[in-house]
C-alpha cells in the first residue's frame, strides 16, 4: 500500500447513521408530544407497552426509566426480596447483580459457557447442590443475561427451573428481538427486562428500559411499583420507586420498532460476513496458538448481534493495533462482576469462575451496526489480519 494516505476510521458505532433515515420522523413525533403537553406515560407509553406485549407472547408489558430498573421491576413483581437468593453471571453489566440487590435479595453467582459466554446452566446447578449442602434453600430465581444478543440455553434452564421449582427472569437488555426456538425474549421467563438506552439494539434517545411479566397480576404489581406502589392516587400500597418512562422516550420507540426486526437482519448478516471474511483469511484457530476465534450462534436460538466478539489472547495490543489505525472496538467486561471493588462483600475471590476471567482477559467486540459499510468491514479484517500475520 505504498503511497496510500491515511486509512479512514472506522467508528464502534455511529447513531448519526439512524437518524438519517429515522430523525425526521421522530423530531415529529417528539413535537406531537410537546404540543399535547403531557411528558410522563400517557398515550405513547401505553402504545410502546401494547406493542411489545403483543411481541411477546401477551406477556404484561411495563415501560420504565431504565433497563436497570426494568431488572429491578421484574424481580420485585415477582416478589423477590428479602432472603431469597438469586443465581446470575459474573460475565455482565454491573446491573445485572446490583439489581438483585436493590431488590433486597442476595446474588449468586455461577460460571459461563466458553462458546456463548452465557451463563451455564451445570454450573447454576453445581451451585444450588452445594448451597444446599451447606444448608441453604434460598435460591428462588434464575437471571440468566442474553449477552451479546443470544438468547441464554433456555431449554436447560427451564429443566432447571421445573426441577428446583425455581423462576427464571431475562436480563434481555442486550436481546431485543432476539429467540429461542422461535420464543421471543421477553416471553421465556417469568420476567424479562429490556434496555433501550443508546447504544442498544432498538435505543431510545436517553434512557428507557421495559419489563414484561408472564403472570397478568404480577404485571399489574409491576405497574404499581414503577410510581410509588400506587394503585390510586396517593394511596400507596407498598414502597416502590418512582421509575416512569417518559412520554418522549416512548414516542421515539414507537417510530423505531417497525425498523428492528430488519435492522437485526442486517446485523446477523454483517456478522455472518465478518465470518466469512476471518475465515477466508485463515485467521481463525484456537487462541492456544495464536489465532483468533469467532464467536458462535446456537442453531435453536435467533441471535440478534448486539455486540460481534472475538476472543484472543494478545487482545490488549490488538486493540493498540486498532486504535492506531483508527478502528474501533470494545472490551465488554474487563472485569468480571464477583471482582468488582463494589461487590467485595459477595465474598468471591480471583478463581472462582475461570471461564469469565479468561474471557474479561480475552474478549474484544467490533464495529457492528445495521448501517457499518462493507468497505468498513472490510478495513476492519485486513487490520486484523495485519496484526496476527
Ligand atoms: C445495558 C444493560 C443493562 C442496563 O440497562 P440500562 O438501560 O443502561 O440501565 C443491564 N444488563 C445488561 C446486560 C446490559 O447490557
Amino acid at each position: 500500500m505504498a503511497g496510500a494516505s491515511t486509512p479512514k476510521p472506522v467508528a464502534m458505532l455511529d447513531l448519526a447513521r439512524q437518524y438519517e433515515s429515522t430523525g425526521a420522523a421522530i423530531q415529529e413525533a417528539v413535537a406531537d408530544v410537546c404540543r399535547g403537553g403531557r411528558f410522563i406515560l400517557g398515550r405513547e407509553v401505553a402504545d410502546l407497552e401494547a406493542a411489545v406485549q403483543q411481541r411477546c407472547a401477551g406477556a404484561s408489558a411495563i415501560g420504565c426509566a431504565s433497563g436497570t430498573d426494568a431488572l429491578w421491576l421484574a424481580l420485585a413483581s415477582l416478589g423477590i426480596g428479602k432472603g431469597d437468593a438469586v443465581v446470575t453471571t459474573p460475565f455482565s453489566f454491573f446491573a445485572s447483580v446490583s439489581s438483585i440487590l436493590r431488590a433486597g435479595a442476595t446474588p449468586v453467582l455461577a460460571d459461563i459457557h466458553p462458546d456463548s459466554f452465557n451463563l451455564n446452566a451445570e454450573a447454576v446447578e453445581d451451585t444450588i447442590a452445594k448451597r444446599h449442602a451447606a444448608g441453604k434453600q434460598d435460591v428462588r430465581a434464575v437471571m440468566p443475561v442474553h449477552l451479546y444478543g443470544q438468547c441464554a440455553d433456555w431449554d436447560s434452564f427451564q429443566r432447571l427451573a421445573a426441577k428446583h421449582d425455581l423462576l427464571l427472569v431475562e436480563d434481555a437488555a442486550q436481546a431485543f428481538g432476539a429467540a429461542w426456538n422461535g420464543v421471543p425474549a421477553g416471553a421465556l421467563g417469568d420476567a424479562a427486562a429490556f434496555s433501550f438506552y443508546p447504544t442498544k439494539n432498538l435505543s431510545a434517545w436517553g434512557d428507557a428500559g421495559l419489563t414484561t411479566v408472564r403472570d397478568a397480576a404480577a404485571g399489574e404489581r409491576a405497574l404499581a411499583l414503577r410510581a410509588h406502589g400506587m394503585r390510586h392516587r396517593y394511596h400507596h400500597d407498598e414502597v416502590g420507586w418512582n421509575s416512569r418512562l417518559d412520554t418522549m422516550q416512548a414516542a421515539v420507540l414507537l417510530v423505531k420498532l417497525p425498523f428492528i426486526d430488519e435492522w437485526n437482519r442486517q446485523r446477523a448478516a454483517l456478522a455472518a460476513r465478518y465470518t466469512e471474511l476471518f475465515q477466508q483469511a485463515d485467521l481463525v484457530g484456537q487462541v492456544s496458538d495464536g489465532g483468533i476465534v469467532l464467536p458462535t450462534a446456537d442453531p435453536r436460538g435467533t441471535h440478534v448481534w448486539h455486540q460481534y466478539v472475538i476472543r484472543t489472547p494478545k487482545r490488549e495490543a490488538l486493540r493498540e493495533h486498532l486504535q492506531s489505525r483508527g478502528i474501533g472496538s470494545e472490551i465488554y467486561y474487563p472485569v468480571p462482576l464477583h471482582l468488582q471493588k463494589a461487590l467485595t462483600d459477595l465474598g468471591y475471590h480471583e478463581g472462582d469462575f475461570p471461564e469469565s476471567e479468561r474471557a474479561a482477559r480475552e474478549v474484544l467486540a467490533l464495529p457492528i451496526y445495521p448501517e457499518l459499510r462493507h468497505d468498513e468491514q472490510d478495513r476492519v479484517v485486513e487490520a486484523v489480519a495485519a496484526f496476527l500475520r
